[in-house]
């Protein structure tokens, strides 16, 4: 669907035009995951293309001045339409209403997607670890379900850290049913590992995801090598602090970070502004 100016939604409970120069598009799915994750998948405009890992401003035509905010498209750039993975922030300026999305409603989408956790902006290599706290696992979503990652890596490691157990629920079906997809079992055969870890709850409580990098405890659950920045690559999505520690012990490792205009063996993108 293209936006009219002076189109309005009234599905979406509201009156205001649908502002020009953006996407409006309809939403087809909505997953709760927790009182603080859901899931959504929205129509996709045909002219729109984007890298798998880039991310798009969205918002919502609920004010004359819609709120826009960063989402990581969560959809590999091959799917006939977008999801995204979300917070719902207590009193969020988005969140507090975009929570509450039926299909069937209208989402706001800005044209232009951009983005750093794209393959293009890592050199060749043989392993590609992807390490996200929380909703920072949306743009690996992308990621894991393109062909194009299993052909220039043999094995990819997504790891997710949450609070609780019922937060890694979204990571795991994705996982389970990329491998399972008739499409992308092919690509994928036995390269995706999943490392899926909870800080307050079973035998992961109290570690982050860099105490188990700087243990090992990560690679010897998964049976694999240590990290080793001459046959690895990493993509990191998440808070500020976890963005700095992982930061911390890739370079420390000899990784040296990559962005579009010069491929390197890690990239960083921040999952929300503190
Ligand atoms: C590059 C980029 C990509 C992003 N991709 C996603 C995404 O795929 N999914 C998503 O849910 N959010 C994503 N965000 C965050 C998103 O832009 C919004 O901040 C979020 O949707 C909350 O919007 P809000 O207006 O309700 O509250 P805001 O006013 O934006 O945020 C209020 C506070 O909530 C906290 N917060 C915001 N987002 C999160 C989050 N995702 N996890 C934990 N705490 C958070 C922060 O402390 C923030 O200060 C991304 C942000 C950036 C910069």
């Amino acid at each position: 669907m293209s936006s009219v100016a002076a189109e309005t939604d009234e599905k979406a409970g509201t009156a205001f035009p649908i502002p020009a120069g953006v996407f409006a598009e309809t939403v087809t799915s909505v997953n709760h995951y927790t009182d603080r994750l859901f899931a959504f998948r929205m129509t996709r405009p045909q002219s729109f293309r984007f890298r798998s890992g880039e991310f798009v401003m969205i918002g919502l035509p609920n004010a004359e001045k819609p709120v826009y905010r960063a989402y990581s498209i969560a959809s590999p750039s091959w799917d006939e339409e977008l999801e995204f993975f979300s917070i719902k922030v207590p009193g969020g300026p988005l969140t507090e209403y975009l929570q509450k999305i039926k299909p069937g409603d209208t989402v706001l989408m800005r044209k232009k997607p951009t983005g750093t956790l794209v393959l293009d902006a890592l050199k060749p290599g043989k392993r590609l670890f992807l390490f996200s706290t929380g909703t920072g696992i949306a743009p690996f979503a992308s990621v894991i379900r393109d062909p194009e990652t299993y052909e220039k890596f043999d094995q990819v490691v997504l790891t997710q850290t949450c609070r609780l157990q019922a937060e890694l629920e979204y990571g795991r079906q994705l996982v389970d049913n990329t491998k399972s997809d008739e499409l992308m079992s092919e690509f994928v055969g036995d390269k995706l590992l999943f490392h899926a870890s909870a800080t307050r709850e079973g035998e992961t409580r109290g570690h982050r995801v860099t105490t188990l990098i700087d243990n090992g405890k990560l690679f010897e659950d998964l049976g694999i090598a240590p990290l080793d920045p001459e046959t690895d690559r990493a993509m990191i999505c998440g808070s500020m602090a976890m963005l700095r520690e992982i930061e911390g012990l890739l370079q420390a490792r000899g990784f040296e970070e990559g962005a579009n205009n010069k491929p390197g063996t890690y990239v960083v993108e921040r999952a929300f502004v503190d």
